[in-house]
């Protein structure tokens, strides 16, 4: 069954959000939130928008589309902003605790967007937000960069198609053992080979070029769980004891996964 996210593009309408020298961080959201939804509908992710339009809606409104539509994941795309312009730069992403994979797929986005030349400020706790109050499945508030940083702008306007393209690959890589098809999974039980349908992250939080600790991927023994990998320039590589989640789906009955191969175009890995 493909996951339901609820993209929801911040502020709308009479809120514009943070506003700086014309620019409103409204716009900036609703153009980012849709790019990343129409990638994550190509990769088969049943996405629903709290709008697409410059429309008001308020946070309570937004959560509460999220739980009607029972979503899996709700995701609030912000943009951030300081008392001066040029005093901060950087993205953070807001969660409403520091658990779970919400708490995952926020350290991955971080990392994602990073690697772009943002800096990394962290994942924090907003448990007061009411998008991440309301809402009943886990959520995440991306800020991506502040409006008022001329760097973070600049950075948003030229690479806008490769942020989106980061958002998107981290959060389906972050559900990639899970978003298996039943043929892989049936392959998997035989023992036989099966495609990997995910997607390859890059080492969360950790800078190109990697250090010596996050060893190329395939010099490693592999261990189910460990599924941190970059394809950058050709090498897979895997940041230190970074845990997934088990795949919860194949092996829910509590027997040890059977040895199955993961293929890539250009790599083929055991786990
Ligand atoms: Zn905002």
């Amino acid at each position: 069954m493909p996951y339901t996210i609820v993209i929801d593009a911040g502020h709308g309408g009479s809120d514009p959000g943070a506003v700086y020298e014309g620019r409103r961080e409204k716009d900036d959201n609703l153009s980012l939130a849709i790019a990343v939804g129409e990638l994550l509908s190509r990769q088969g992710v049943s996405v629903i928008y709290t709008r697409t339009t410059d429309v008001y809606q308020t946070p309570f409104e937004k959560a509460q589309m999220a739980n009607q539509a029972d979503a899996d994941f709700f995701i609030s795309f912000h943009r951030n902003s300081s008392e001066e312009p040029n005093q901060y730069t950087g993205v953070e992403t807001l969660v409403y605790d520091n658990s779970g994979i919400k708490q995952t797929m926020a350290e991955n986005i971080n990392g994602a967007l990073s690697e772009l030349g943002f800096r990394n400020l962290g994942v924090k706790a907003r448990p007061g937000l009411v998008v991440l109050r309301r809402t009943k499945m886990p959520a995440l508030l991306i800020e991506t960069g502040f409006l008022n940083n001329e760097q973070d702008n600049t950075l948003y306007d030229e690479k806008q198609e490769e942020i989106a393209r980061a958002i998107a690959d981290a959060v389906l890589g972050t559900l990639d053992l899970e978003t298996v098809t039943e043929a892989d999974r049936r392959a998997a039980g035989t023992g036989k080979s099966f495609r990997y349908t995910g997607n390859l992250l890059p080492c969360p939080d950790r800078p190109f070029p990697h250090p010596p600790e996050c060893r190329p991927y395939a010099l490693r023994p592999s261990r189910p769980g460990l599924s941190r990998f970059s394809s950058r320039r050709g090498r897979l590589f895997q940041s230190p004891g970074r845990r997934l989640p088990p795949a919860r789906k194949c092996h829910s009955d509590g027997t040890p996964p059977a040895p199955r191969r993961l293929f890539h175009p250009d790599y083929h890995l055991s786990v």
